[in-house]
């Protein structure tokens, strides 16, 4: 039997963009974690009526509904009294609860008011679940074997909750003996739609593991899913089909699980060791900032030009270098550029990338153009270009993700 979870995030200041609903996404991701499929998500205010009609259509369709927020001492914390309507039962004070909650005001020295009582409020013969963090207890309703658990809406709250007392009660209730592992394999230079063109045969007959894609700017990620009842089981079914991925895609293929290129660029650099000065300008000092983060030993300076490639007195003996020379190819540039950077800081090796904007057209994503990129340790070359160039910030994260990958295939030819 499969179960079907469903979480209902309660508050009105959700609807208003006020907060982000970060607890649906970690509650979704710790379901996942025990093989319990999400199958609904929604967000409603703090509105008597809305909110019957959402826990209601909820706890019709799915075995576990899990609330967050509304669980609170003030007028508009509903929760308990919406989730008591929904399966036709009166609320009812908790003497422990209501012990509990009396002792944690008196150990801080305060008073409890009239407002606080109304926490030890449950569903007639739930069960209570005491918040060692908070006032605002939890509470589970049992009923027909399907369960809605309220949970407090401060985060660190619920997620104490969550994993002490919510997941080893589901585990229990449902006997849930299936685990979910992934693997992401993270490719470059290839679009979704490129990726999906490569691997798409495999995505529709995929069935466990399951795969599925991700795109980021720059990057898109491959995940592999499978359900087994242990890790090793799970493993033996990612491996073949990770293989066969891996042989498709190969090289495009520039990091795993939670590794990012910067990771990869730091791994590589401490096995070769080498030193590498950088020019950028569509970048904006982005690709700087990376390669000082993760490989400090290895990056020596920059060269960080504006939006027209104009130079200032610091760069001025760049300046001279560069416009000396006639030809204004941008190939030309980006290969003189490097060359000048790795003389400049006297590096082994050296990366440049040079965008060409074609028009003026402001746009934050794919700006028109070419960006120009070039690794070199002045005798091997590795050069690449792609039709985006635009200093909006996702250009900018896709430019500096292509150019740490050419580095990276540079790196690994050399
Ligand atoms: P309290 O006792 O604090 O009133 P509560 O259960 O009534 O607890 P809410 O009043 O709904 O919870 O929310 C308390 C705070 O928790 C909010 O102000 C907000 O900062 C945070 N919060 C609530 N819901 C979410 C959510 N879905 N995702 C992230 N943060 C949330
Ligand atoms: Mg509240």
């Amino acid at each position: 039997m499969s179960i079907k979870a469903e979480i209902v995030a309660i508050g009105s200041e959700l609807l208003l963009g006020q907060i982000i609903d970060t607890n649906s996404a970690w509650i979704a991701n710790k379901l996942s974690d025990v093989g319990i499929n999400l199958y609904h998500k929604s967000v409603v205010g703090d509105n008597q009526h809305r909110m019957f009609s959402t826990l209601d259509t909820a706890f019709q369709r799915s075995d576990i509904v899990i609330t967050s927020g509304g669980i609170g001492p003030t007028k508009d914390d509903i929760t308990r009294e919406v989730v008591a309507e929904v399966v036709g039962r009166q609320l009812v004070r908790d003497q422990e609860l209501l012990n509990d909650i009396e002792k944690r005001f008196r150990s801080r020295g305060l008073i409890m008011s009239a407002n606080n009582e109304k926490q030890a409020d449950i569903p007639q013969g739930s069960i209570p679940v005491f918040n060692p963090n908070g006032t605002a207890p939890s509470f589970i309703v049992e009923e027909e074997g399907k369960v809605i658990i309220s949970l407090p809406g401060v985060p660190s709250e619920l997620k104490w909750l969550f994993e002490n007392e919510i997941l080893p009660y589901l585990v229990k209730k449902f006997d849930l003996s299936e685990i979910i592992i992934s693997r992401v394999l993270k490719v470059s230079r290839m679009g979704e739609s490129m990726v999906d063109d490569k691997i798409g045969f495999l995505i529709e007959e995929s069935q466990n593991p399951t795969i599925g894609l991700l795109a980021h700017p720059g990057q898109v990620d491959v995940r592999i899913t499978a359900k087994a009842k242990n890790n090793e089981q799970a493993l033996n079914l990612i491996n073949p089909v990770e293989e066969k991925i891996r042989k498709i895609l190969g090289d495009y293929i520039f990091a795993t699980d939670d590794q990012n290129i910067s990771d990869t660029i730091q791994d590589v650099f401490k096995e070769k060791g080498q030193t590498i000065g950088v020019y950028e300008d569509i970048t904006s000092g982005l690709i700087s900032q990376e390669l000082q983060i993760s490989s400090a030993n290895s990056f020596i300076g920059s060269v960080v030009l504006g939006k027209n490639n104009q130079t200032n007195d610091i760069n001025s003996q760049f300046s001279h270098q560069l416009s000396s020379e006639k030809s204004n190819d941008p190939v030309d540039f980006t290969k003189r550029a490097a060359r000048f950077v790795m003389e400049f800081f006297g590096t082994d090796i050296s990366l440049a990338v040079h965008g060409v904007i074609k028009d003026s057209n402001k746009v934050d994503n794919l700006g028109n153009g070419t960006t120009f990129f070039v690794v070199t340790d002045g005798e091997n070359i590795v050069s690449d270009q792609y039709n985006i160039a635009g200093f909006g910030l996702s250009d900018r994260k896709r430019l500096t993700i292509y150019a740490l990958d050419t580095l990276r295939r540079f790196l690994l030819k050399s």
